[in-house]
């Protein structure tokens, strides 16, 4: 966890919050599914918090690349991502521009296919409303793969993440809470599903661009 590094009350506030999440170790100790279910592995939780990024990426999980590394989005993934948001790496990197936090903080493991398995459902109860109302600053959230979209969009997204990214303009520029633009995980496994529907490069890529790039002047 980086810790924030402005030094106002938000900053110091937004640091003790990630030292805490830095110390979890619940899916090790009281796994929700019981101790069958216990995280493989010591807890590395990964995300960037931020007192001043207006933009929030929320991804699934840390893959083991990222587990290893400590850096979010340092693989095939992260650079598919940084093509559709136009940006490079260090502007990506920089906690001003882009917050970073995950629906499950630590790399869940494999599932019995050698697939990552999904975020654990013990982190975003624990933890998300807490971090995101420790960042109100944030307006536009790039909610990836279903259960950021989920937990997002919450009632209004329906149960197919294509569906829900078919329906991007729908939750922008709400009444309550940030934009929130539904994409699909930047994975090379899902180069299929980009083939298959390109009015996703057509119609969400070009608006996602332009909302990045006014949130970041
Ligand atoms: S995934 Fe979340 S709840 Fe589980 S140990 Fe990591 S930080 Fe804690």
């Amino acid at each position: 966890m980086d810790e924030a590094r402005g030094t106002g009350p938000a900053d110091a506030r937004l640091t003790a919050l990630g030292r805490r999440i830095a110390a979890c170790r619940l899916c090790v100790q009281a796994p929700l599914r019981g101790p069958e279910d216990r995280l493989p592995h010591e807890p590395r939780p990964v995300a960037v918090l931020s007192s001043q990024a207006r933009i929030l990426i929320a991804g699934q999980a840390p893959g083991i690349r990222v587990h290893d590394s400590g850096q979010p989005f340092n693989d095939p993934s992260g650079d598919r991502l940084r093509t559709w948001l136009s940006v490079d790496r260090d502007t990506f990197y920089d906690p001003d521009r882009f917050a970073i936090v995950p629906m499950g903080f630590c790399f869940p493991g494999y599932d019995r296919h050698g697939g990552d398995l999904p975020p654990r459902r013990e982190c975003a109860p624990l933890w998300r409303s807490e971090v995101m109302a420790a960042m109100p600053q944030i307006s536009l959230v790039l909610a990836i793969g279903h259960h950021a979209q989920r937990w997002h969009i919450g009632a209004d997204c329906p149960d197919s993440m294509t569906e829900t990214v078919r329906r991007f303009r729908q939750y922008l520029d709400r009444n309550s809470g940030p934009s929130v633009i539904p994409l699909p995980h930047p994975s090379w496994r899902n180069s299929g599903w980009l083939n298959r529907n390109p009015w996703f490069a057509d119609e969400v890529l070009p608006e996602l661009r332009q909302r990045v790039a006014l949130l970041m002047v």
